[in-house]
């Protein structure tokens, strides 16, 4: 059985306007309520999945728990939420036409002449009853703008379920941008006017608009942009900015959204207990002290590449009522100075060559100037690195990534990675288990001897070394036991530097901040006041 009720986002006058973490908000305010939700997000790009774009054009790709490469909202809508995400929540054209056409190739479609209507969107509508079962209500994202020409069979296909599915079962939202233009001193309703008669035109009349805006929208703007748009005044809802997204949840509901979501749908209402959310940003509030954690990094330019490891960060930090500030440094002109000044290093997970050696140094310096450092994915292929070059004595150790023939290849490709010729979803990908050794800082953090994380990557630590690190005081705390891989290196006699192989921040959320994060944010904090 598909979902019984469809909420679909959809988004205009320009990108990036939140529309992820605005479908997430209503995902959160419907669980609140007791809904079994789920989330999905459409998007119209010709690639597969995010997993090949380069992060300064898509930002972060999240990683569900079945290994899939997913676009970033699906981060938010699980920090938001309850929900356990997988690969058929994030659906794209290409991955539409990719099945398609291998359906054509097997000869599936009969001798028809295979067209966008009615085969890519019964292919769209499939995707997305599919993501909807077992569920109550299903909130699908459709990414881009509308007016976009790539975005129309996705248009299509909800207009033709609405049809299908009924008025009672379907509603649409749409996010828009309401600029403030300071020369006249004058919110300016026109975009959202134009993107509204736009989808429209393809016979979609938006139930809801959600305007995003600097500042809250008054009454007069709200029933302008109603009176326009064709939708009641109280079904404007305004989104201005705020500090921090946790707020969002809050104020959709001050606005009632919850209540004219559940009549529209004719589902019952009940209040909903929100006393988390005011709980976390009550706290995000409160929190006076602060401390500088160093990120060094290739993407730093664009904060979307690091998404969940911010809101990682931030999750600490509202665990130990303590701000978090980021310092955003450049791999490849690290700067002492500043990384001095820093109460704890961050060292993410990357791609490729460029930066290697400054993330190195960064390293180094965490280790010898005994400042909690924190690797992540290729973070703590470098400490490796940096440990058996300036403790080991191999100079010329490296990840065969960066040099393929390098002598002391201390960081490696698996033997079945190197069979593998294509790009798109070939890495280690998803959940694996992790063993962790008793008395240790790993075993202490979790306080479990078994967990699990999730991987995005191709090569690893190579045990041939372990024997040497180990006996200089760098051990491997978790180990993956089923095919005896290292997942977290740390080291002894400093007060925190610890790696790990797999993605902790996948997992954080707001309410369940990450163990890991919780511990170096803590340590950061005390290296701060010795
Ligand atoms: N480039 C490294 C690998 O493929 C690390 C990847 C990452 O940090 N996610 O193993």
């Amino acid at each position: 059985m598909h979902a019984k009720k469809f909420i679909f986002v959809t988004g205009g006058v320009l990108s990036s306007l939140g529309k992820g973490v605005a479908s997430a908000s209503i995902g959160a305010l419907l669980e609140a309520i007791g809904f079994n939700i789920t989330l999905q997000k459409l998007d119209p790009y010709l690639n597969v999945d995010p997993g090949t774009m380069n992060p300064y054009q898509h930002g972060e790709v999240f990683v569900t728990e079945d290994g899939a490469e997913t676009d970033l909202d699906l981060g938010h809508y699980e920090r938001f939420t309850n929900t356990n995400l997988s690969k058929i929540n994030n659906i794209t054209a290409g991955r539409i036409y990719y099945s398609i056409l291998e359906n054509e190739r097997k000869g599936a479609y009969l001798g028809a002449t295979v067209q966008v209507i009615p085969h890519v969107t019964n292919e769209i509508k499939s995707m997305i009853l599919k993501a909807s079962e077992n569920k109550d209500i299903s909130i699908v994202e459709i990414g881009g703008t509308v007016g976009d020409i790539e975005s129309l069979p996705f248009l299509e296909t909800i207009r033709q379920l609405q049809l299908e599915l009924g008025r009672d079962n379907t509603l649409f939202i749409h996010l828009t941008y309401v600029p403030y233009i300071s020369a006249a001193g004058e919110l300016k309703t026109k975009p959202t006017q134009h993107s509204v008669k736009e989808l429209r035109a393809i016979g979609i009349q938006p139930d809801i608009i959600i305007c995003r805006s600097e500042v809250m929208l008054p009454e007069d703007v709200k029933s302008k942009i109603a009176m326009f748009c064709n939708v009641k005044p109280t079904n404007v809802i305004s989104a201005y900015d705020v500090d921090y997204i946790y707020k969002i949840p809050l104020i959709l509901k001050a606005q009632n959204l919850d209540n004219i979501i559940t009549s529209a749908l004719n589902l019952d209402y009940k209040t909903p207990d929100l006393s988390k959310w005011n709980h976390i940003v009550s706290n995000l509030e409160h929190s006076q002290e602060e401390i500088n954690i160093a990120i060094v990094g290739k993407y730093i330019k664009l904060k979307d590449a690091y998404k969940s490891l911010i809101e990682a960060l931030i999750h600490a930090g509202i665990e130990n009522t303590l701000k978090v500030n980021i310092s955003w440094m450049d791999a490849e002109n690290l700067n002492e100075e500043e990384l001095e000044k820093s109460d704890g290093i961050l060292i993410p997970g990357g791609f490729g060559e460029r930066g290697i050696e400054g993330k190195i140094q960064a390293i180094n310096f965490g280790r010898t100037h005994k400042k909690p450092t924190f690797g992540i994915c290729l973070g703590m292929q470098l400490m490796a690195v940096e440990f058996a070059r300036n403790v080991l004595g191999l100079l010329e150790a490296n990840s065969t990534e960066f040099e393929p023939n390098t002598k002391h290849p201390v960081i490696d490709i698996m033997q079945e990675q190197k069979l593998i010729e294509a790009m798109g979803g070939t890495m280690r990908l998803g959940a694996y288990s992790c063993y962790l050794k008793p008395n240790t800082k790993a075993y202490n953090i979790y306080q479990a001897s078994k967990i699990s994380e999730r991987h995005r990557h191709r090569y690893e630590f190579n045990n041939k070394y372990l024997d040497m690190f180990e006996k200089q005081g760098f051990i491997a705390s978790g180990i993956n036991k089923e095919r005896n891989l290292v997942e977290i290196l740390e080291l002894q006699g400093h007060p925190w530097f610890l790696g790990c192989q797999f993605h902790p921040e996948f997992k954080s959320k707001p309410f369940g901040p990450h163990k890991l994060f919780v511990s170096f944010v803590r340590a950061c904090h005390e290296n701060k006041n010795i």
